[in-house]
């Protein structure tokens, strides 16, 4: 399967960067990037951006249906009843994520249709399923360490003849740490279930496959350093990187970065080659399957990250054996606070017009001034229209024949829109381009 190599996540309903501004002019500038294909990062199925998609489709940009599997964001789908669904942590958290929990039959079923019924709906190239894995780092010390549900126990119960061991309660004789033998089939019982949603959403009956077997389907599974990378993943979250690529048989993995990872501050791009095992334990059990790698480009203020730092990441996810990578998310990264805008592509439109694809989203204020803009052999601005990123610039008229230079000065970005606010704006001093 041809999957592509330059992916970014865009979350269209995360901040402003994408309100008010047209499809057009969000696919343009991820073209305009480089970018060959998109996560869409759906976080409610029933207001699916499809103008974006199609103008992402439209620029030859392949686009996944990217869904979290382990809970959601917004619970705004969900049908009645679906509280039931809700995984019991160790300890009560409210961080705005509702995990539901992967052994729920009425979650796997309501899962499964939701994500049939978009791709049905919409042309999507693939999916990404976003997150399957058991919480919580760094293990069962957690307070979001789930999940300890009433289904979950008796599922236990049932395939071990013994209750799971206890979690809470040090003082019990069967808390984790004096039951070694009793935890590791708790271990098992999670990477098994966690196996079997996945063989659910994707080979069970009305599933993933039956319904759309052209479409690509990606698993993620979470890629830390440390110093058995693989087991330790198996153990805290249950995902099984072999048994995942063996009896679940994707068409790609995507290797997520895992928050100890992505938050340091001085992380160096080539991190991922900590991350040679899980693509070692796949491989040897599917020799071509398609690994890509995901990075945090900017959750967090000290995690932002540059397009230096970005084409790093790039070559050093190659050079682990990796066929591509993705970011999350476009709007979060550095280069959104230190680079001011450029001209990044240019089109003439019939006689009279031209159309400027800029870097980042610009202050249409100051993108609308005419005065900013000068034409050799000179030639009138009438008009200045400004979409997000672009600028069409309406002229008296062109000489078919004659090549114009255009000097585009003091146009400023728009800081109002960022995931930061509070950063000043950046201003495109001079640049010169030629039509
Ligand atoms: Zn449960």
């Amino acid at each position: 399967m041809n999957l592509p190599s330059r992916c970014v996540q865009i979350d269209p309903f995360l901040g402003r960067y994408y309100t008010d501004r047209s499809a057009e002019s969000i696919a343009e500038e991820v073209a305009a990037h480089g970018f060959n294909g998109v996560q869409l990062v759906i976080t409610r199925d029933s207001r699916l951006p499809t103008a974006l998609l199609h103008a992402l489709r439209q620029r030859k940009i392949h686009v996944d249906y990217a869904t979290f599997c382990n809970g959601t964001y917004d619970t705004h789908d969900l049908p009645e009843g679906w509280r039931e669904w809700r995984m019991v942590t160790r300890l009560p958290v409210q961080d705005g994520y509702t995990r539901l929990c992967l052994n729920h039959p009425g979650y796997r079923y309501w899962k499964k249709k939701q994500i049939t019924q978009v791709l049905r709906s919409h042309p999507f190239d693939g999916v990404h399923l976003m997150e399957p894995f058991w919480p919580e780092y760094p293990g069962p010390n957690a307070p979001a360490y789930a999940c300890l549900c009433k289904r979950c126990r008796a599922l236990f119960e049932e395939r071990y003849s013994e209750p799971p061991p206890e979690f809470g309660e040090e003082a019990s004789p069967r808390f984790w740490r004096r039951q070694p033998e009793l935890y590791m089939k708790w271990v098992e019982f999670r990477v098994q279930s966690h196996l079997e949603f996945l063989q659910e959403l994707i080979h069970g009956e009305g599933g993933i496959r039956q319904v759309h077997p052209r479409v690509a389907v990606a698993v993620w599974i979470l890629a830390v350093e440390a110093p058995n990378p693989v087991r330790l993943v198996r153990e805290v979250h249950g995902q099984d990187v072999a048994e995942v690529a063996r009896q679940v048989r994707p068409d790609a993995i995507c290797l997520q970065t895992h928050w100890p990872d992505w938050m340091k501050e001085a992380l160096p791009p080539d991190y991922v080659r900590a991350y040679q095992p899980f693509v070692q334990a796949a491989r040897a059990v599917r020799p071509n399957l398609p690994i890509m790698i995901q990075a945090d480009i900017g959750s967090q203020p000290q995690n932002r990250r540059s397009w230096q730092w970005i084409h790093a990441f790039r070559e050093a996810c190659r050079r682990v054996g990796s066929r591509g990578s993705t970011l999350y998310e476009y709007s979060l990264g550095m280069y959104m606070y230190t680079e001011p805008p450029r001209v990044l592509r240019t089109e003439r439109i019939e006689r009279s017009g031209v159309l400027l694809v800029f870097s980042k989203r610009l202050n249409a204020q100051s993108a609308r001034e005419k005065s900013h803009y000068a034409f050799h052999p000179p030639l009138q601005v009438q008009r200045v229209e400004v979409d997000g990123n672009l600028v069409r610039l309406h002229t008296d008229p062109m000489h078919a024949a004659l090549r114009y230079r255009l000097t585009v000065r003091n146009v400023e970005d728009d800081p109002s829109v960022r995931w930061l606010p509070e950063t000043p704006a950046l201003t495109l001093q001079e640049q010169t381009v030629t039509l």
